[in-house]
């Protein structure tokens, strides 16, 4: 918060000045907020403390001017993060009330708190999304984990139940992966992994779900595929791989790199989520028996 030098005179012959020392604490999470903080010198961390023995989170640091703990003394909430001296502090301590007077007398102190809230949501929102987003992704593909599939696949069954719409799976596995790192090294492997993802998402449409299902495996989550649709999307994503290019994939034992798929429709091939996942996993397994390189569903 950028306060004039006017009101930072006035809130510091306001406070009282109190000294820290280096780490101790000018208050805990759950402290009544029972005055207000101006940082006259040194430095000081916001702190979140998760409890159970696990270490505080640092939230932001703050420097000498800023004005913290202010929130909590207009609403008379108790504190909703520690504070510590990151460096030996001198703050003046404002006593609630006599901030709660100042505000109100003076607009554009209210005014500098009500644009530093917006910030500070702005900001959260920001950092909520990117931590929510890296929670749900697959760090090497960048597609959804597997986590996120079962969430949707649950969720997607449910609204399949309501409207009558039919729910496709396919669950792809590379063919002797194990293979393929063996000779040529885990980061090749990885390269492999990246572009495989990168074929699935570009064949993709808008509201499918692609998800690295597991090491070497993924799986596509079609909204409204009929048993069809989806073994022709299944065909020609095995089709595309087969085609590539890939770096090393003439040592393969078919002379290139191949996927195997297994395709499942609700409510065609399965009653629930679960069964939906388990019909899809036999018929990958089939496919690899009948000699891989193939897509096995209902349809075919
Ligand atoms: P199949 O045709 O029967 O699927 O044979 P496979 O060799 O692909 O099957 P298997 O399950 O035996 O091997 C999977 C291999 O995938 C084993 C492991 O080394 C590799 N793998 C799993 N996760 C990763 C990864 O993140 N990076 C790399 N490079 N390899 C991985
Ligand atoms: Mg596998
Ligand atoms: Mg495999």
């Amino acid at each position: 918060m950028r306060l004039s030098a006017e009101i930072l005179q006035e809130l510091t012959a306001l406070g009282e000045e109190r000294t820290f020392k280096e780490n101790e604490f000018l208050w805990r999470e759950g402290d009544a907020g029972d005055h207000a903080a101006l940082i006259l010198d040194g430095v000081v961390e916001i702190l979140n403390e998760p409890g159970d023995g696990q270490a505080p989170i640092l939230i932001r640091t703050l420097p000498p001017g800023a004005l913290i703990g202010e929130l909590a003394c207009l609403e008379g909430l108790d504190r909703s993060a520690s504070v510590r001296a990151r460096t030996a502090c001198r703050i003046a301590r404002i006593p609630a009330e006599a901030f709660r007077q100042i505000v109100k007398r003076r607009a554009d102190l209210l005014e500098n708190l009500f644009w530093e809230q917006i910030e500070r949501v702005r900001s959260l929102t920001k950092q909520v999304s990117r931590t929510h987003r890296k929670a749900i992704t697959d760090s090497l593909t960048s597609l959804y984990n597997f986590g996120f599939f079962r969430e949707r696949l649950f969720l997607e069954v449910q609204r399949a139940r309501e409207t009558g719409d039919p729910i496709s799976i396919i669950i792809f596995d590379i063919d002797h992966f194990k293979a393929f790192n063996d000779r040529h090294g885990h980061p090749e492997g990885n390269n492999v992994l990246m572009r495989v993802a990168e074929i699935l998402k570009g064949s993709s449409r808008r509201g499918d779900i692609v998800a690295r299902y597991g090491g070497e495996e993924f799986v596509l989550l079609l909204y409204g595929a009929a048993p069809a649709d989806a073994w022709n999307l299944a065909e020609s994503i095995r089709n595309r791989v087969e085609n590539e290019k890939f770096t090393g994939g003439e040592t393969q034992p078919m002379g290139k790199l191949t996927v195997s798929g297994g395709v499942a429709t609700f409510p065609d091939d399965a009653i629930d989520e679960e069964s939906l996942v388990t019909t899809a996993d036999q018929r990958l397994y089939e496919a690899k028996h009948a000699g891989r390189n193939r897509v096995i569903g209902g349809y075919y």
